[in-house]
């Protein structure tokens, strides 16, 4: 078994142990392995270990090796993370699983359009930056409801669930608690949160993923 197999077992185990210590069902959480910045050297044992759930932050490098890797493991679950641009929607619509970061009406409005013209209809997301980051991604907190019903109404897109990343250098589990309460208000079943360094305090407060990079490939 190669490192990052290893790594993804022992992390598999730390979820696993996090649930049952809040008295939740493992098989509540998926584990998204975020190979941004790693090859398919890297990503193959994991995919050979059967795992077939990753993350990608980047459309274009995505692009770059997953449609090879998806031709040799058919039910692979791509989750795009990272920051969505309107001219890169049509290939994160024909290459994603899942779209985690929707954020403003543009690319409601792009997303929208393009699974229309492809015939996809990958699963939706809405990014919260519940910090209030200036830099971040993310629709505010108090907007999310306005932006989630604007999405459902204006371009009739379905969205399942909310994702946030937290302040770097704050505590994330307040952060957490406010996704999974605005999650709630709106009725939404998946709560995308949590990464290497806390994906175990998610766990606790109501992740459905956690998206785990570094603590299964390495450093970046
Ligand atoms: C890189 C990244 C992760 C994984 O971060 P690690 O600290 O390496 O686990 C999770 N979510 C997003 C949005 C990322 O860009």
């Amino acid at each position: 078994m190669g490192d990052s197999a290893a790594r993804l077992d022992a992390i598999g185990k730390r979820c696993a142990a996090a649930a049952a210590a809040c008295g939740r069902a493992v098989s509540e959480i998926s584990l998204v392995a975020v190979s941004k910045t790693f090859g398919p050297e890297e990503i193959l044992p994991v995919l050979e270990a059967g795992h077939r759930v990753f993350g990608e932050n980047r459309v274009q490098e995505a692009q770059g090796k997953w449609p090879q890797l998806r031709e040799r493991y058919p039910d692979l679950e791509l989750h795009m993370i990272g920051p969505l641009q309107s001219n890169k929607a049509a290939d994160a619509v024909a290459l994603f699983d899942v779209i985690e970061t929707v954020d403003r009406e543009k690319i409601a409005a792009t997303l929208a359009a393009e699974m229309a013209r492809q015939g996809k209809s990958p699963r939706l997301l809405v990014q919260v930056n519940t910090g209030a980051e200036p830099q971040k991604a993310g629709v505010l907190p108090a907007e999310t409801r306005t932006f989630v019903e604007l999405c459902r109404e204006k371009y009739g897109l379905k969205i399942e669930g909310l994702m946030c990343i937290p302040p770097f250098d704050e505590n994330p589990g307040p952060h957490f608690a406010l996704l999974r309460k605005l999650a709630a208000e709106l009725g939404l079943g998946i709560l995308s949160m949590g990464m290497s360094a806390d994906f175990e305090t998610a766990i606790e407060l109501g992740a459905t993923h956690v998206r785990v990079g570094s603590a299964i490939f390495g450093s970046r």
